[in-house]
């Protein structure tokens, strides 16, 4: 095994290597990570629910009734009426007729993906999907077509192209290093036109986008239906644990039957079924959530412009600033740490070469307090 040092090594000689810091306190702005107390930018809790009181307290009591752990599949013993009623709630959340649950974003992808296009059909994804939807499309043995990052021009010219057969549309809803958004309408309207099914991942949409926090399809005035499904993820803004697929009576059925990230693994603890559906019902009631989210972002969009900062081009809570040389987004992630403020370099692969970034990702847990406190830690970054 000494190859694996050498490319370890090297690794470490592109500063590229990655490691995980240890923290010692929950999910929430104010966290001790690795010793210290620092101020957190880089969760994906956008609405403050991952150590909300009633979420966990639904966990535990959730525990107190199912147990710990649910010891069996979905399809054998593992599906319980917890799990259902979570199903049934996130379905008429999304407006669809039917939800089912999956152990993560991640299965829930490439369950889609190993069950729907067959090796003879075409699969269409904007090359920045996340890399579930990518690896999906292996699972798949589909053909893969990247197209241009948001480009309907270059999407629909791929589509003519294509020979007739089945086709899926991919997109992520919001991405997950830029932040900005899928044009859902021209993609519904491109998969109409071409006879396409499409899939958008709204990991990081749903709970903060639309109303209600029912995410980007929502916010286009779609739901899923027999031709548009729906991922969600339950890890981000909803603070727990878990991934849902959205779309008709069918698809459901199909992917019950066909998805092996779904048949062949254990079903998630009922007890997060319970904290979800807590987590859920404050996502929909607690409009003042996404709102105060928004006005975070403005605060600092308008404060990092000052700075002059390269901000991209995003409305949503993440916030990426372009740095460019992968060493220098290191640097600045450290500058930054060392001042006690958090916030992870990207760096590629994640991202393309050449486009290393600091990813800020805000949280409703966050105070203007705690936006004056980033701002002005870059700023004195910066100017070093
Ligand atoms: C996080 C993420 C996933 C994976 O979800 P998990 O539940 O964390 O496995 C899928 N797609 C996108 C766009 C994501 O950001």
């Amino acid at each position: 095994m000494k190859d694996l040092r050498t490319a370890l090594e090297q690794r470490r000689r592109d500063g590229l290597y990655r490691s995980r810091r240890l923290a010692e306190s929950p999910q929430r702005p104010e966290r001790r990570i690795d010793g210290r107390d620092c101020l957190s930018f880089c969760s994906n809790d956008y609405l403050g629910l991952a150590a909300h009181p009633q979420v966990v307290a639904a966990l535990q009591t959730g525990a107190q009734r199912w147990g710990a752990g649910s010891g069996a599949a979905h399809l054998l013993a593992g599906h319980t009426a917890a799990h259902h009623a979570l199903e049934e709630e996130l379905a008429d959340f999304v407006g669809a007729p039917r939800a089912l649950l999956f152990s993560t974003g991640y299965m829930a992808n490439l369950g889609v993906m190993a069950a729907l296009p067959r090796r003879a059909g075409r699969l269409f994804q904007d090359r920045l999907n996340h890399a579930s939807l990518l690896d999906g499309a292996r699972i798949s043995g589909a053909r893969l077509v990247r197209y241009a990052h948001l480009d309907m021009q270059d999407l629909q010219r791929r589509l003519a192209m294509a020979p007739a057969g089945e086709r899926l549309i991919a997109s992520d809803g919001v991405f997950s290093m830029d932040g900005d958004c899928a044009p859902v309408e021209a993609l519904a309207a491109l998969a109409t036109e071409h006879a396409a099914g499409l899939l958008l991942d709204d990991a990081h949409g749903l709970g903060v986008l639309g109303p209600q926090g029912r995410g980007t399809l929502a916010q286009a005035g779609l739901t899923p239906d027999a031709d548009i499904m729906l991922m969600g993820t339950l890890g981000k803004a909803l603070g727990t644990f878990g991934a849902f697929v959205a779309g008709s009576e069918a698809l459901i059925e199909t992917l019950i039957q066909q998805a092996r990230s779904y048949v062949y693994t254990t079903a998630p603890p009922a007890a997060v079924a319970e904290a979800t559906r807590a987590a859920l019902q404050l996502c929909r009631d607690e409009n003042w959530r996404r709102e105060h989210l928004q006005s975070l972002v403005a605060r600092f969009r308008a404060g990092a412009a000052e700075l002059d900062l390269v901000l991209m081009e995003s409305s949503t809570p993440i916030q990426p600033l372009l740095i460019g040389e992968t060493r220098a987004a290191t640097r600045m992630s450290e500058a930054l740490e060392a001042a006690g403020i958090l916030v992870p370099a990207i760096r590629p692969p994640t991202v393309p070469e050449g486009e290393a970034r600091l990813r800020i990702s805000f949280s409703a847990a966050h105070t203007q307090a705690d936006v004056d406190r980033l701002l002005e830690a870059l700023g004195s970054v910066m100017r070093r």
